[in-house]
């Protein structure tokens, strides 16, 4: 399909800066509901952290590999319901094996499975069982409640009482566990010093909530140590197959997208916004800034002083990645029964840097993610900021070099001859995430989240200022795919709401 060629200055009625997953996201639920929208894209195509790229063949994901709950029922696959889109094809996962010091877990994403597996592997004990029955009950109810479209912060009575329908009697008095930790949890079951249950929950947690077990907030922990079960898919081609399907029917609905313009500066009052971009002007009367949340207090000066008391809070607790993209031959990665793991090596050790990463293979016979007889493998962890500032030319690539081995050594307790005769070997660090995705000092996934900065604490997806909006992973609930089509339907609600109190006043 051939597209019209950007022309500035222009319009919209709803411009979205950011075509991550919730930019794109939110801009897709406006554009079924009738409301022209526009998306403002700093790089050559959408996807952001949930973006890919192409090599000799390969395509890789260059953050998110799984899309969480996108099946039946779940909040991803109401999004795609609310555009009128078709399931994604792909792998759903059956689930994943962790890998832990001294021991594996098979994360089973069938729930008897893994009730067994976790008895099995991490103990059988009447306070295990407790524990469990409790982490279980709480993800249940706050699952149901993210389907049902719970709304956090809460900052009108309206939200209230949206809430308290969705949480129902069952649910209600949950909500004293928002302020308490998944350590809280641990340690009331007598289970803080249990050191394999401990280092596979650190695991998940760190992956979902950005965070340690010590400040996770329960539920929000709760929820992250069950996405599994909530259903992981890896699309047909990875993230770019889920991109060109995505793109192709918000195109058909008549959605815009600028690709290669970056968002400059917003000025401009509800009903007249100005998005200054890098290509020329575009005029929107309501603006969603699907972008990390310092870069919005950059360039909309609106919300500079409404956000800043956040981005303080929040300063030290930015954290990066590394991910390891090898394109290998089939063989490397045969007799494995699943394409996900997630290895921790070292009990006493922070995690991190290796100590705690995700290796993700293409599905066998994918063949838009990787040539006929070969795999496209994604290898991630997490890693601190300050180590990746102010090195010099040399010093980067020496420790660029030593970090991409180091994890392909890790996986090697998977995938023996893992890149052995890699075809691609590349290596993305916090600069690539600043280069490629414009996350502001390669700081991906929010905040490391705790009860003082998640929940009724986080950014909220309004400041207050009419017709300016938050999405994205900096703002209510957080990082990953099904974060972000959660704050989507949020912020598209409030925007819709908005549009017609306009609307009928003029
Ligand atoms: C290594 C890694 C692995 C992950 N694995 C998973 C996973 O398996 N499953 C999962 O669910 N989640 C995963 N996540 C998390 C998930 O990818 C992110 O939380 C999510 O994609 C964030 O989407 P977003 O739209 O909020 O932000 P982004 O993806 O950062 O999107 C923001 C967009 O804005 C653009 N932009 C920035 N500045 C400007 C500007 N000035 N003007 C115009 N455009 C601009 C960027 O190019 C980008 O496209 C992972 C993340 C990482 C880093």
């Amino acid at each position: 399909m051939r597209r019209a060629r950007a022309r500035f200055p222009d319009s919209c009625e709803v411009a979205v800066l950011g075509g991550g997953l919730a930019g794109m996201a939110t801009a897709a639920r406006l554009q079924a509901a009738g409301v022209s929208t526009l998306v403002v894209e700093a790089h050559g195509h959408v996807g952001g952290c949930a973006g890919y790229y192409r090599r000799r063949g390969f395509s890789f994901d260059v953050g998110a590999t799984t899309m969480v709950d996108f099946e039946p029922g779940g909040v991803g696959a109401e999004l795609l319901d609310r555009i009128g889109m078709d399931p994604v094809p792909g792998e759903a996962l059956p689930g994943y094996v962790g890998w832990l010091p001294d021991r594996t877990v098979t994360l089973h994403r069938d729930a008897g499975a893994w009730h067994r597996e976790r008895l099995r592997a991490l103990g059988d004990t009447p306070c295990h069982r407790a524990f469990w029955s409790h982490l279980d009950h709480l993800a249940e109810v706050f699952w149901d409640a993210s389907r049902a479209g719970i709304r956090l912060p809460m900052r009108r009575p309206a939200d209230a009482v949206r809430n308290l329908r969705v949480l129902g009697p069952r649910g209600l008095p949950l909500a004293r566990h928002m302020n308490t930790t998944l350590g809280d949890a641990l340690a009331r079951h007598g289970l803080r010093g249990d050191a394999p249950l401990v280092g596979l929950l650190s695991m998940l947690v760190e992956d979902t909530v950005h965070s340690t077990v010590d400040r996770a907030p329960l539920i929000n922990a709760a929820l992250g140590v069950t996405i599994r079960g909530a259903g992981l898919t890896r699309a047909h081609g990875g993230m770019r197959g889920f991109w060109r399907r995505f793109v192709a029917h918000y195109r058909a609905m008549g959605g815009r997208i600028h690709t290669a313009c970056r968002a400059e500066r917003v000025i401009g009052r509800d009903g007249a916004f100005e998005v200054h971009t890098g290509r020329g002007v575009v005029h929107a009367r309501q603006v969603v800034s699907a972008l990390p949340a310092d870069t919005t207090a950059r360039i909309v000066p609106g919300l500079a002083s409404r956000l800043k008391p956040y981005l303080d809070r929040d300063a030290a607790e930015l954290g990066g990645a590394i991910a390891v993209f090898l394109g290998v031959p089939e063989d490397e990665v045969a007799g494995q029964e699943f394409t996900h793991h997630q290895l921790m090596h070292d009990y006493g050790r922070p995690l991190g840097d290796g100590n705690n990463m995700f290796v993700s293979v293409s599905a066998p016979g994918d063949t838009d993610s990787a040539p006929p007889g070969h795999r496209a493998v994604m290898i991630s962890t997490h890693t601190g900021l300050s180590g990746w500032t102010g090195l010099s030319a040399d010093a980067y690539e020496a420790r660029k070099r030593e970090i991409g081995e180091r994890l392909v050594g890790l996986a090697r307790r998977v995938h023996p001859s893992l890149g052995e005769r890699a075809l691609v070997w590349d290596v993305g660090t916090p600069r690539s995430y600043e280069r490629f995705a414009f996350r502001p000092r390669g700081a991906v996934g929010g905040p490391h989240q705790s009860p003082g900065n998640a929940n009724q604490n986080a950014i909220p997806h309004s400041l207050g200022v009419p017709g300016l909006w938050l999405a994205g992973d900096s703002t209510w609930p957080g990082l990953g795919t099904v974060a972000c089509a959660l704050g989507s339907r949020i912020v598209a609600d409030d925007v819709l709401r908005a549009a017609r109190r306009t609307g009928a006043r003029r």
